[in-house]
C-alpha cells in the first residue's frame, strides 16, 4: 500500500518515526541534546551535511523531525523547521528573509505580537511595513513598492474572524513576485491548506489547536525548500527550536487533530446558531454563516468554519465586561483553540491600548465577544453563554 494514497488520518496517525530495537508501538521521547559519532569522518561528512542525520538538538532531533514531517504531510509542503513558539516561528521567518531596506505588505489585522513585530521593532533594521484593509483587499496593489518582498496575512483573522481569498492573494503574489506567507493558526492544517492556493510559506502557532489542550507553546514554519533552506540557517544559528518534549507533545496531538477539529466546529456551528437567534446579540460572525461577508470565499478555501465565533452583543463595552463577570462554566483566558471555551472582549483586554478608531479599523467593536468553542457537551456551553446573556 503506498502512503500517497491514505487518507488524512491515517497519515495523521501512521506516519511516525522508524521504530527503534525496542519495538515501541507509541513513538518515544529522544531527550537528548546531541548525537555521537562513529569516528572523525562520520564527524566530517556530519557536519559537511553530506549525510542526513541528527547532529546537535538546536539543528534538528527526532522527535522535532518526526513534527515538521507530518505538518509537512498535512500542508502539502516540502519542507519546515518547528520553533518554540508560534511569535518565534513568525519573527524567524522574517529575520531569515528580510534584509534592510525591505518592505512588507501586510494585512492591517494579524495577530498583536505580529503587529508589534512590523510596526516597532523591525523598523530598527529599516524593514518597513504597509496595511491593506481586509474589507478592500482590490487596494493591495497600491501598497506594493519596488523593495516589497513578503505579502503576509492570516485567514480567518483574529478576534473578528474575517476571511480573506487565499487565490486572489496567491495570483498577486505571483504577478509581482512576492513570497506569500499566511498565518493559519484558526484554520489548522486540517481545514484549510495555503500551499494549495499559491502561498510559498505556512505558519502555525501549534499552541492552539494543534496542541488543542492547553498545554505547550509551539510554531511552525512550512513550505518552499529554498526558503526553508534560509529559515533553517538562520533558526541553527539563533536557537529559537521547539523543544523535543513539546514536539513530541504536539505529533500526538497531530493523531487526534481531524476527530478533535470536526467536533470543535460542530460545537462552534451550534453556537453560531444559537447566538443569531439571541434578542441581546446583534450580530454574530462566524465563516460558515451564510450572513458572513466572506461567506463565499470562506467556503471555496475551507473545508469546515473553524473554532471561534465572534459576536457582537447589544450595550457596548459595559455590557462585554459584565458578560464575562457573568460567565461560569467557560473560561476568561488568553488562549484558544483548547478543550475547554474560552471566551475574551478584546476591546477592554487585548485590544485596548488601541483608540476606538484603531480598532474600528480591524473590525474589533466595544461589543466584540471572541468564543474559542471547546469540546464540552455542547448544551452545557450554550447554557453558559444563555445565562451570561440574559
Ligand atoms: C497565538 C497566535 C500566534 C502566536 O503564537 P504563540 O505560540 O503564542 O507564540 C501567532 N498567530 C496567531 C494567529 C495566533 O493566534
Amino acid at each position: 500500500m503506498s502512503t500517497e494514497t491514505f487518507g488524512f488520518e491515517t497519515r495523521a496517525i501512521r506516519s511516525q518515526l522508524e521504530r527503534s530495537q525496542y519495538l515501541e508501538h507509541s513513538v518515544p521521547l529522544y531527550l537528548s541534546s546531541s548525537f555521537v559519532f562513529e569516528d572523525a569522518e562520520d564527524m566530517r561528512a556530519s557536519f559537511a551535511e553530506e549525510k542526513d542525520r541528527n547532529i546537535y538538538s538546536r539543528f534538528s532531533n527526532p522527535n522535532t523531525t518526526e513534527f515538521v514531517e507530518k505538518i509537512c504531510q498535512m500542508e502539502g509542503a516540502e519542507a519546515g523547521y518547528a520553533f518554540a513558539t508560534g511569535m518565534a516561528a513568525v519573527y524567524s521567518t522574517f529575520a531569515a528573509l528580510l534584509n534592510s531596506g525591505d518592505h512588507i505588505v501586510s494585512a492591517s489585522s494579524v495577530f498583536g505580537s505580529t503587529h508589534t513585530l512590523f510596526t516597532k521593532y523591525f523598523p530598527k533594521w529599516n524593514i518597513t511595513t504597509s496595511y491593506f484593509s481586509i474589507a478592500e483587499p482590490e487596494t493591495i496593489e497600491r501598497y506594493i513598492q519596488p523593495n516589497t518582498k513578503i505579502l503576509y496575512a492570516e485567514s480567518p483573522t483574529n478576534p473578528a474572524v474575517d476571511i480573506l481569498d487565499l487565490e486572489y492573494l496567491g495570483a498577486l503574489a505571483k504577478k509581482h513576485n512576492l513570497i506569500l506567507i499566511i498565518d493559519n493558526c484558526f484554520a489548522t492544517p486540517y481545514i484549510q491548506n495555503p500551499i494549495q492556493f499559491g502561498a510559498d510559506l505556512v505558519i502555525h502557532s501549534a499552541t492552539k489547536l494543534i496542541d488543542g489542550q492547553g498545554r505547550v507553546l509551539g510554531g511552525i514554519t512550512v513550505g518552499k525548500e529554498d526558503l526553508i533552506r534560509e529559515i533553517y540557517l538562520f533558526s541553527r544559528n539563533t536557537g529559537p527550536s521547539l523543544s523535543p518534549f513539546n514536539a513530541w507533545v504536539l505529533s500526538k496531538s497531530l493523531e487526534t487533530l481531524a476527530v478533535r477539529v470536526e467536533k470543535h466546529c460542530e460545537n462552534a456551528e451550534k453556537v453560531a446558531a444559537f447566538l443569531e437567534e439571541h434578542p441581546n446579540v446583534k450580530t454574530v460572525k462566524y465563516p460558515f454563516l451564510k450572513s458572513h461577508p466572506q461567506y463565499e470565499i470562506a467556503k471555496k478555501q475551507m473545508r469546515l468554519g473553524g473554532n471561534i465565533v465572534a459576536f457582537e452583543i447589544k450595550g457596548g463595552i459595559d455590557a462585554g465586561r459584565q458578560f464575562l463577570d457573568k460567565i461560569q462554566l467557560c473560561s476568561l483566558s488568553a488562549n484558544l483553540g483548547d478543550t475547554r471555551t474560552i471566551v475574551t472582549h478584546p476591546a477592554s483586554t487585548t485590544h485596548s491600548k488601541l483608540t476606538e478608531e484603531e480598532r474600528l479599523a480591524v473590525s474589533i467593536t466595544d461589543g466584540l465577544v471572541r468564543v474559542s468553542v471547546g469540546l464540552e457537551t455542547i448544551t452545557d456551553i450554550i447554557n453558559d453563554l444563555k445565562q451570561a446573556l440574559s
